[in-house]
Order: C-alpha cells, then structure tokens, then sequence
C-alpha cells in the first residue's frame, strides 16, 4: 500500500469517528430535551436605522435652542411641500418675510421662484423647498459656521426623509454648504455634482436675479439640466 493510500484510510477512519461522536453528542443533547435544530430567528447584529419622516425630524427640532439666532427668530421656517418630492430646493435661510410667515421663499425672491417652478411644469406644492438654516440671521447676514454647524443635521436628515432625485441649490452659500466647497457658483452652476448619491446642481439665487435680471438666461438653462434629468415638460409644451 503506498503511502498516500495510508493516509487517505487513516483520514477516513478519523471523519467516521468524528462523526459518530457528533451523532452521538446530538443523541444526547435529544434524550436532556434540548433541540437542537430548533428554528431560531436571525436578527441583525445592529438593528437598522428607523427612517426618519419630515414629521419625526420637525418633532426632534421641537422649539430648537442649539444655536445663537433661536431668541432671534419669530418663526422657526422648516420646509414645505411634497415629503416625497423627486425636485428639492434649498436656499440659504429665512429673511424677513419668510421669518415672519415661517414658511421659505415668500418674498419677493420667493414669487420668482414660484414662477421658476412654474416654468418647469411643477407647482410649489410637488417640489419640497427648504434652507441651509431654519431660523433668520440678524440683518440677513451670512449664517455663521456654529450656526450651520448647528442647523445642517436637520436639512441632511429632510433630504434623507424625502429621498430627492435632484437638488437644486439656490446661491452660492448654499451651493458651498451643500458640497462643502469654495468653489465659484459661476464654476458650479449649471452641472450635477454628487451628494451621497444625490445629484445636486446649483444655480443663482433668484433674490440675485432680482438685482441682476439679465442672468435669467442663464438660470433657464440650468433648470432645463434639471427637467431633462426629471423628464419634465415645460409649461406651456404639454
Ligand atoms: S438655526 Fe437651526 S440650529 Fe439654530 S436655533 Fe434655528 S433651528 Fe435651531
């Protein structure tokens, strides 16, 4: 016998002696009452994180006191429109008008971005609009880094709660926020540019559109980069 068919037998001797010991072993297990194929339900080892809905994110804000403009606002302005919204707005923060209604994009520059939906073939309430920060800064000053730092949870957590094909940033800081760049919105404009899997495409502000109407042109063309991506008819085409 060569000796690879020794080896082969002694290894053959030593699974049949193992297995009878195991049979043996469950024999025993079955005869102490112990099943031990008995069905067991397979949990995660971490359980998954709940999905959080826009109600359940505006209820963890409650009258939210995490940064300096809380004592400041008279509304806390969260965000309205449709919670399942494939077009999402976001622009910097609440100015006075929208302070004191506690909805965004109300004033002037708001009825221009009302008119920019329109435009796409959407209203106000099939698109969801919202700010970097929830609460008004003082004189319309540029939020402040503890502020955002406080406050961008809150809008990561809506864009989550609404899942949004697109993003649409209005303005330069919310454009810079959003894709934590300093980058020009002249160099960013126009383009998608990936957020966690979410595309985002800034645009100009429409209260800079107010002040400079000649780039209008320019603003029409980066929503129609975004009724291609969503397949939208523009008003007047359907
Ligand atoms: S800006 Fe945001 S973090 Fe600051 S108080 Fe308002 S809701 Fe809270």
């Amino acid at each position: 016998m060569s000796l690879n068919l020794v080896d082969a037998k002694r290894n053959s001797n030593e699974i049949n002696l193992l297995t009878r010991e195991i049979c043996g072993y469950m024999h025993w297990l079955r005869a102490e009452g112990i099943d031990f194929w008995k069905k067991t339900e397979l949990r995660p080892a971490v359980s998954a994180p709940q999905t959080q809905t826009l109600e359940m994110v505006r209820a963890e804000m409650g009258d939210c006191q995490r940064c300096k403009l809380a004592p400041l606002r008279t509304n806390l302005v969260f965000g309205v429109g449709d919670s399942k919204a494939e077009l999402m707005f976001v622009g910097e923060g609440p100015g006075a008008d929208e302070d004191i209604k506690g909805e965004p994009f109300v004033g002037k520059a708001g009825q221009l971005l009302t008119k920019m939906i329109a435009a796409m073939g959407l209203s106000r309430e099939q698109v969801y609009i919202a700010n970097i920060i929830k609460c008004r800064p003082p004189m319309n000053r540029n939020p402040e880094l503890d502020e955002i730092a406080a406050c961008r949870p809150f809008l990561d957590q809506q864009i989550t709660a609404i899942g949004p094909k697109v993003i649409c940033a209005l303005g330069k800081f919310s454009a810079q926020t959003l894709l934590n760049t300093q980058a020009r919105i002249s160099d960013l404009r126009g383009k998608f540019h990936d957020l966690n899997g979410v595309k985002v495409l800034p645009t100009f502000h429409p209260a800079y559109l107010l002040r400079n109407p000649g780039e209008k042109k320019r603003v029409w063309q980066d929503l129609q980069v975004i009724m291609a991506e969503l397949n939208l008819t523009p008003k007047g085409h359907q």
